[in-house]
């Protein structure tokens, strides 16, 4: 009798530490269960076993349907999903959601194809949030099958989608390396013509009347890739500024007695139909590249372009020399030109020497508080700019109260009476 019960509790205690095994290396799927729900919602409603998921890739997704970005985002997400689906790849989503009530969560929920932890469900989404520190939607972060341990676990979902699509899948660190080696070896064959020409097409369109130039006059000089559309509201305010500086970079350049160089600027359309995409590109002076040429969205993929407007730097050897051509201009305005890293380099330290003579504090015309001069290095960073409303790094006029900050250049200085009377 004693022996016997002594042998009860020691299968009790391996029990406990079999358990205890278990918890502590679960399986990934029993992350998405809770004690009173081993299921999840299908987009019909019916209830899908978490065990059914077993053996797949699985996406959890955080996203809400009241934040512009997650929906733009799930667009993107939708499709992916169902590609791999149609060549009956080994995965799932599961969306936990931020939605603010059951309402807003159906209606997101009602475009999506996957499953979804119930909205009731509110420790399961806790916990997941916490589990896998979730600072901001959307997240999408992919598990491995077979391998719970947390480097297999990928938190960047949503960047990996967006770069590379279900050429992504299954999200293994290996395939990352692979993509990044083939990204690292077209970048070093990069061309002009490798970037512009297609199969059927080695001509851009010019003004007048949509005038062919061949791409192989543009080799050996500094390109823009210039991506915007007609609906794009930022555009409207940098198009007519870019246009005026290509006009000045080119007057620069006749002027030079070096006639090696040259500066031409590409349109890459994002337009939504010929009509508008022919209304946008009538007001600019340099090239495009046709409407609804598969090459517009190749090269906004290839370059990863996630917003717009967005000026892409080529040299003349064809490589890229920077993405950030939208902010050199804003920054420097034709002086950026050629937009090399040299001269970056040489704007940032006459920039940083013009600083020196700049007041400390400045009261700004529109602005109640005073605004104090930033660096980079002293507060500051990259910014947009409040005046203007364009991107601007370095030096800036900052707000303390507020968070308020202008370029330098822009600030319209008052005197500090001018508030002290209205208040
Ligand atoms: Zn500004
Ligand atoms: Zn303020």
């Amino acid at each position: 009798m004693k022996n016997e019960k002594k042998r009860d509790d020691e299968v009790e205690i391996s029990r406990d530490e079999y358990e205890r095994a278990i918890s502590n290396s679960p399986k990934y799927t029993s992350l998405l269960v809770s004690p009173d729900r081993d299921f999840l919602l299908s987009p019909d409603d019916t209830q899908v076993k978490v065990s059914d998921l077993e053996g797949k890739v699985i996406g959890i997704y955080f996203s809400a349907n009241w934040y512009p970005p997650c929906r733009s985002f799930n667009n993107l997400l939708i499709n992916t999903y169902e590609q791999l689906k149609s060549c009956n790849s080994e995965f799932e989503i599961v969306f936990v959601s931020s939605d603010e009530d059951v309402d807003a969560f159906n209606t997101f929920r009602a475009g999506m194809p996957w499953l979804a932890i119930p909205f009731s469900d509110v420790e399961a989404k806790k916990a997941l949030n916490g589990r896998f520190d979730v600072e901001g939607i959307p997240c999408l972060v992919i598990l491995q099958p077979n391998n719970n341990k947390d480097d297999a676990t990928l938190h960047d979902g949503v960047e990996l989608i967006y770069r590379y699509g279900v050429q992504a899948f299954p999200f293994t660190k290996e395939r990352l390396e692979e993509l990044q080696e083939e990204e690292r070896k077209k970048q070093e064959s990069q061309t002009i013509s490798s970037l512009l020409v297609s199969i059927d097409r080695d001509v851009l369109l010019s003004h007048p009347n949509n005038k062919q130039v061949p791409i192989a006059s543009l080799v050996g000089k500094t390109i823009g890739l210039y991506f915007s559309a007609k609906w794009c509201i930022p555009g409207m305010k940098f198009t007519p500024k870019l246009i005026s500086i290509y006009k000045k970079i080119k007057e620069l350049l006749r002027e030079v007695v070096d006639d090696d160089q040259d500066f031409e600027i590409v349109y890459v359309s994002n337009d939504s139909n010929e009509i508008e995409f022919k209304s946008e590109f009538n007001t600019m002076p340099w090239l495009a590249l046709p409407f609804g040429d598969d090459a517009n969205k190749n090269l906004a993929k290839y370059f990863d372009v996630r917003g717009i407007p967005s000026l892409i730097i080529l040299g003349p050897n064809g490589k890229t020399v920077t993405k950030n051509g939208r902010n050199l201009i804003n920054l420097y305005q034709q002086n950026a030109y050629p937009f090399t890293e040299a001269r970056v380099d040489m704007l940032e330290k006459k920039m940083d020497d013009e600083a020196k003579n700049l007041p400390k504090s400045e009261f700004h015309a529109g602005h109640k508080h005073e605004l104090s001069l930033v660096s980079q290095g002293s507060g500051g960073g990259p910014f947009i700019c409040c005046d203007c409303e364009e991107q601007g790094s370095g030096w800036a006029y900052q707000c303390i109260q507020c968070g308020y900050e202008v370029h330098p250049k822009c600030v319209k200085a008052v005197e500090r009476d001018a508030y002290n009377s209205d208040h």
